[in-house]
């Protein structure tokens, strides 16, 4: 993660182990993602355990890299809000 935004210098590195709980935001986006998978692949489609466990597995390997700079920027989401009026370097 840079430790300040490009555009309009807001400081990412709040203090140590401020992203801690980043962790729970993304146990809940990978709850979310096991049980709509479980019940898209089990329910709907029945396929066999096995192979839906591997699909599963595979997934979540593919995925944790998004899925942690996903929870990182929700977690800091929480705390700071978007200001429109904020001085950008950015443009439009
Ligand atoms: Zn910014």
């Amino acid at each position: 993660m840079n430790p300040r935004c490009s555009c309009c210098d807001e400081r990412f590195e709040r203090e140590p182990g401020y992203y801690t709980g980043a962790l729970y935001v993304s146990y809940a986006y990978y709850t979310a993602l096991i049980v709509s998978c479980f019940v898209i692949m089990e329910v709907v489609l029945d396929w066999d355990l096995v192979y839906f466990l591997s699909v599963l597995i595979s997934l979540i390997i593919v995925l944790t890299p998004p899925v942690f700079r996903l929870a990182r920027l929700s977690w800091i989401n929480f705390f700071i809000s978007y200001d429109a009026h904020k001085p950008t370097h950015c443009p439009e």
